[in-house]
């Protein structure tokens, strides 16, 4: 192993207490530059390297993302900077995304863009909005390093993750998420911002919150043009029995009972035109008790979920479109918190 201080200590330096501030061993004068308190100075080289691992840290903490992460990238940074001499700042990204993605922590679009403005700022002394271009370069990029250094995603923890992001963005409370994740976890688990953006998207028209699901899918990273998943039909059942919902017919909404299996609700959506229909124009409507057998379906203003099947239409880079079932069993007790309760009467 080189004797190297820099590559030994930096995970200790922070970026945001670079500037004249004291780390142990030697002084931070101004950044990227180094003085040692025996007055040695830094060589290029390890100008170089400290200019690349702070970048990583700012990228880092713009993205939110937590120490554990922070020093991943870092260790990653440093093993290609041994291999490519120097790093991009596309380079730069695509690494605290891939220490991200390994870790199942999931990234913005929005917090990407930052990062890149940000990083762009300090090297190009202006900030540089990224473009679609700069977006593939970064996603190339990210491919290189999971490649190159055999990397592993966490994809169940990229879902957990995602979900909690856009739940957050749709003002979820916590106890609904279960059911969200249980539901993007049963979409496709290769695709772990879809199926969360398309289980988040569903839960959100049934629990009336935040009705706009576009933005949802404009907080994707890697950025998506429109939205991949569209709901085509979708059967739930409710209460706390153990009937699961039957198959989901297209553009229809089935509502029936855990308890009995008592159909509760069911209708078929007639769009306007047979191109562009929108299901979520369908309320759920979900009786108080279910009148068949009595078994209690709401508890306060949260429904119970013992089932959720859904019917997407899910739509490839170039418009081909297929029909992706997803089917999942929700844990006892599961309920989503419902914003106007619609109740017939
Ligand atoms: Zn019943």
């Amino acid at each position: 192993m080189d004797e190297d201080p820099i590559a030994d200590e930096l995970p200790r330096v922070r970026y945001d207490v670079l500037e004249s501030h004291e780390s142990p061993g030697f002084i931070v004068e101004k950044r990227p530059y180094i003085e040692f308190s025996d007055s040695r100075t830094l060589t290029l080289e390890e100008r170089h390297k400290l200019r690349t691992l702070s970048s990583v840290y700012a990228a880092a903490k713009i993205m939110e993302l937590d120490d554990e992460v922070s020093k991943e990238a870092a260790r990653i940074a440093l093993e290609l900077y041994k291999r490519w001499h120097s790093l991009k700042v596309t380079e730069v990204i695509a690494i605290v995304l891939a220490a991200a993605a390994e870790k199942g922590v999931a990234v913005t679009r929005e917090n990407v863009e930052r990062a890149y403005e940000r990083l762009t700022m300090v090297s190009r002394g202006r900030p540089v909005t990224p473009t679609g271009d700069v977006f593939n370069e970064i996603k190339k990029k990210f491919m290189r390093v999971v490649m190159e250094l055999n990397m592993k995603i966490d994809k169940d923890g990229l879902i957990v993750s995602y979900v909690n992001i856009l739940a957050n963005a749709i003002g979820a409370d916590d106890a609904s998420r279960m059911p969200m994740i249980v539901l993007a976890r049963s979409i496709d688990k290769s695709r772990p911002a879809y199926s969360a953006a398309a289980a988040v998207e569903f839960f959100n028209y049934m629990m009336r919150l935040d009705r706009d699901s576009e933005s949802l899918w404009k907080m994707l990273w890697p950025p998506v043009k429109r939205k991949r998943f569209l709901i085509d039909g979708a059967s739930v059942s409710v209460g706390a029995g153990d009937v699961k919902a039957p198959e989901p017919k297209s553009r229809t909404v089935t509502v029936v009972c855990a308890s009995c299996g008592a159909r509760l609700f069911s209708v078929k959506h007639k769009p306007p035109s047979p191109v562009n229909y929108d299901i979520s124009q369908i309320p759920f409507h979900v009786p108080a008790v279910c009148p068949h057998c009595g078994a209690r379906l709401w508890n306060g203003n949260r429904l119970m979920i013992r089932s959720v099947k859904v019917l997407y239409k899910f739509r490839h880079n170039g418009n081909e479109v297929m029909l992706i079932r997803a089917s999942a069993l929700m844990p006892k007790e599961s309920s989503v918190a419902v914003r106007e309760i619609e109740r017939l009467s």
